[in-house]
């Protein structure tokens, strides 16, 4: 439990330590951080678990002590972060840009200028996943289809509430739009209780890995007009390619749009506990990097540079700048 002041009083908020918020409170430095992830067939899960693990390691130099959990997703992250209930997040770029511009399903709450960037990570290819005998052969026939249109505060919901509206899709177009959460997903394709699942994951992951290697599912391309003027249309979406052989059974390169997954925090984490974190992850990069096969791609110049809206954090800065990453 910690507590945090609000303007009408304490608030009680599960999940994290009682001593945190005190520690804050006396404006001292943080004992405990906070990562949400996503689901643990994903890949959020593990890079969080992979960040608190390195950070952990100099608890001795720094006196920290992070903890990654398992939540809903990058929709799910960035409220938390903005409520003070996580410290950092993944969040994928499309909605790091939407919940710091206040725009889209953060319109209502408004801009939450307090949302800083920390780095970006892997892509993550807009995914569909479908049964061998749905006869889904292109995306459009996933009209009248049983689809995963994925949980409230997923990152990929958001991205399909998107994509759908550049179609001129509802949810009344499908035979059943269900919410399940992604560690759900693959076991419900498997069973036949829906057609179609939609993730925007990084690749391999154990979410897509197991209805493939359990029934045969099959990954299908997601490309077209209306895919080409949501690429040019945004900054934050951009042509994604599966390479043939990510999978078991999947010989052909697979064509698809996705967004790069960023890790957030806000300007009310202190700059010592970002620090830390960054130093952590890129004083042991190629640890890091050997942690997840999604991350094989990574480069430290693009993570600071690609997929960030929100501005960097201070304490990241100063790391980089102490690093030579950036010069100003
Ligand atoms: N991109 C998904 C989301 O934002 C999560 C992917 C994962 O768990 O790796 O909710």
């Amino acid at each position: 439990m910690r507590a945090s002041l609000t303007g009408i009083g304490i608030r009680l908020i599960t999940g994290s330590a009682l001593a945190l918020g005190l520690v804050l409170a006396a404006g001292a430095d943080q004992r405990f951080i906070t990562i949400g992830t996503g689901g643990v067939t994903g890949v959020y899960y593990p890079t969080g678990q992979n960040i608190c693990r390195l950070v952990n390691r100099d608890q001795d130099t720094h006196g920290m002590r992070c903890n990654a959990e398992s939540t809903g997703g990058s929709v799910f992250n960035l409220n938390s972060i903005a409520n003070g209930e996580m410290d950092f997040g993944v969040a994928q770029s499309d909605w790091q840009h939407h919940a710091y511009h206040g725009t889209d399903r953060f319109a209502e709450q408004g801009a939450n200028r307090q949302l800083r960037a920390v780095f970006s990570l892997h892509p993550e290819p807009f995914t569909v996943v479908v049964r061998p005998d749905s006869g889904i052969e292109a995306f459009e026939d996933i009209v009248g289809k049983r689809v995963n249109v994925g949980n409230p505060g997923s990152g990929q919901r958001g991205t399909v509430e998107r994509l759908m509206a550049e179609y001129g899709w509802s949810m009344d177009d499908f035979a059943l739009a269900s919410e399940l959460p992604s560690r759900e997903q693959g076991q419900a394709l498997c069973d036949n209780r829906i057609d179609v699942i939609l993730f925007t994951v990084g690749h391999p992951s154990a979410a897509i890995q197991e209805p493939i290697a359990t029934c045969g599912a099959e990954i299908i391309p997601v490309s077209g007009p209306v895919v080409d003027g949501l690429v040019d249309d945004t900054p934050y979406y951009f042509r994604a390619r599966l390479p043939a052989g990510m999978y078991p059974g999947q010989d052909e390169d697979v064509q698809t749009f996705g967004v790069g997954a960023t890790l957030v925090t806000s300007t009310g984490t202190s700059d010592s506990a970002v620090y830390h974190l960054t130093r952590a992850v890129f004083e042991n990069f190629s640890t890091f990097k050997g942690m997840h096969p999604a991350f094989a791609v990574l480069e430290p110049a693009d993570m600071i540079s690609q997929g960030l809206s929100a501005p960097i954090h201070e304490g990241a800065l100063r790391y980089y700048r102490e690093a030579g990453m950036i010069r100003d």
